[in-house]
C-alpha cells in the first residue's frame, strides 16, 4: 500500500498527537483511524490537509469534522463488531468507512444526494465495503434496518430527535451534538430497560442538521 499512500506517515501522526494523546486510548478506534485514508474523503486539492487538526469544506456548505472529534465520538459509540449502527450525515462518508471497520452492519443517511453520491465514490475508492448509503431525512432515522445498536448523528439539532431515541436498541448508545445553530453540547445517550441516560461529553461545533426533527431550514430559528 505504500506507493498508492503517501500520506501514511501523516496519519500516523494525526492519530498519535492529535487523537491518543488527547486521551482516545481505544485500540481499535485508533487502528481503524490508522487504517482509513482519510485524504481519500476530502475533495481534490484538500488533500494534503487532509491530517490537520480542523474540520475541511467539502462542498454544500458542509464540512467534514476534525479529526480529533470523529475519534471522540466513535470511541463515545462503544461499537462492537456485530454491531448495527445508523448514522446520520453521510457527508464525505469517512466517519461511515469508520464505523464500517468497527461494527457489524452501517447504514448512513444524507440529506444532499450530490453529497451521497461522492460518499459512495469515496467509500468505493478507499475500498470500504458494507456502508449502506440512504439519501433522505435522517430525523426521522431509518425504521427499514431499526432497531440500532449506536446512533451517530454528525450534524447539530436543537434537541435529539424522538425517531432516534425510538429506534435505539436496548443498551444502545446515541451521540449527538445539540444545543444553539453556531455550538452544541456533544451528549451521548444510553438507553437501559426503556429509560434514558443522558451524558454531556463537551463543547462542539457542527453545522445544522435539517430536516422535520432537526432545525427547519437555512435561516429558520
Ligand atoms: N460524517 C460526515 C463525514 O464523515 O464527512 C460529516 C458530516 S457533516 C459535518 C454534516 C452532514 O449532515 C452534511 O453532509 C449535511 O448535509 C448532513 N445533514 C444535515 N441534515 C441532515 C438530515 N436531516 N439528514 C441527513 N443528513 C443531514
Amino acid at each position: 500500500m505504500t506507493e498508492t499512500d503517501p500520506y501514511r506517515k501523516e496519519r500516523e501522526e494525526m492519530v498519535e498527537f492529535q487523537i491518543r494523546a488527547r486521551g482516545v486510548r481505544d485500540e481499535r478506534v485508533l487502528a481503524a483511524m490508522r487504517k482509513i485514508a482519510r485524504h481519500l474523503f476530502v475533495p481534490k486539492g484538500y488533500e494534503r490537509f487532509a491530517y490537520e487538526d480542523r474540520p475541511l469544506p467539502i462542498g454544500e456548505g458542509q464540512t467534514i469534522s476534525q479529526p480529533y472529534i470523529v475519534a471522540v465520538m466513535t470511541e463515545q459509540l462503544e461499537l462492537k463488531p456485530q454491531d448495527r449502527v445508523l448514522e446520520v450525515g453521510t457527508g464525505s462518508g469517512y466517519q461511515a468507512a469508520l464505523l464500517a471497520e468497527l461494527a457489524g452492519t452501517v447504514v448512513s443517511i444524507e440529506r444532499l444526494a450530490s453529497l451521497a453520491d461522492r460518499a459512495q465514490q469515496n467509500l468505493a475508492q478507499a475500498g470500504v465495503t458494507g456502508v449502506k448509503v440512504v439519501v433522505g431525512d435522517g430525523t426521522e432515522g431509518y425504521p427499514p434496518e431499526a432497531p440500532y445498536d449506536a446512533v451517530i448523528v454528525t450534524a447539530a439539532s436543537p434537541s435529539v430527535p424522538d425517531p432516534l431515541i425510538d429506534q435505539l436498541a436496548e443498551g444502545g448508545r446515541l451521540i449527538a451534538p445539540i444545543g444553539p445553530r453556531e455550538c452544541q453540547d456533544l451528549v451521548k445517550l444510553v438507553k437501559r430497560e426503556g429509560k434514558v441516560e443522558r451524558i454531556p461529553l463537551g463543547g462542539v461545533c457542527f453545522v445544522p442538521l435539517i430536516g422535520q426533527f432537526g432545525w427547519r431550514g437555512e435561516g429558520s430559528p
